[in-house]
């Protein structure tokens, strides 16, 4: 079971992560809605239900540690769903932001990879380019030939792009990368742990 611990400098979490997501977590009733179509949930330890729950008793530490809203792909799916129109998404995606920011990192070295790898190629290109990225995410994980018969059927049903989409305006994306490098606070302990 999870211990939930609240300290005094984790009292204003909720208040924190709400402001900064501009989302009102508060009024989450679990209802599971969101975790119930998440396409990552098997993968999470901490579904997205949960992570809101954690947010609303203020246990950071609990919740910074675990490796739930590392895999979050921003599908959107669980704040399409809330019928409290939570945007879930949102949250995971500043609790990332958060994470970095105090010096978290994923505690699954994979994971750890993906969300490196994903971000050098958004920086060089402006947008996603899938194969690059795939094929880079084999190569530094070892792996060179995982998923590769999987290519042309996903290229087949749209679900893979193999062509090249640079962005017009490739400055604009890289001065957002240089405004955000004073929140990518290196960590300070070995992935996953407490800074
Ligand atoms: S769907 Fe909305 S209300 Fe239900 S658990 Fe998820 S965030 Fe909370
Ligand atoms: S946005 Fe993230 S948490 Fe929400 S459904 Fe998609 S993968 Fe799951």
């Amino acid at each position: 079971m999870m211990r939930v611990g609240a300290t005094a400098t984790q009292g204003l979490f909720l208040e924190e992560v709400s402001r900064l997501a501009g989302v009102e977590i508060a009024g989450c009733y679990q209802c599971g809605k969101c975790s119930a179509g998440c396409p990552m949930a098997d993968e999470m330890d901490i579904l997205p239900n949960q992570v809101l729950r954690l947010i609303q008793l203020n246990a950071q530490d609990e919740l910074l540690a675990a490796n739930g809203f590392w895999r979050c792909v921003s599908c959107q799916t669980c704040s399409s769903r809330c019928p409290k129109g939570i945007d879930a998404a949102r949250v995971m995606d500043t609790l990332k932001i958060l994470a970095v920011s105090r010096g978290w990192r994923p505690k699954d070295r994979l994971v750890a990879i993906l969300q490196r790898l994903f971000l050098a190629n958004i920086r060089r290109h402006g947008r996603l380019q899938e194969l690059e990225l795939a094929a880079l995410f084999n190569l530094r994980s070892f792996r060179p030939f995982q998923d590769i018969r999987l290519v042309p059927k996903l290229h087949a049903r749209g679900k893979l792009s193999l062509a090249r989409h640079e962005t017009r305006d490739i400055h604009s994306v890289q001065r957002i990368f240089e405004l955000a490098r004073p929140f990518d606070r290196p960590a300070s302990t070995s992935e996953g742990h407490r800074p």
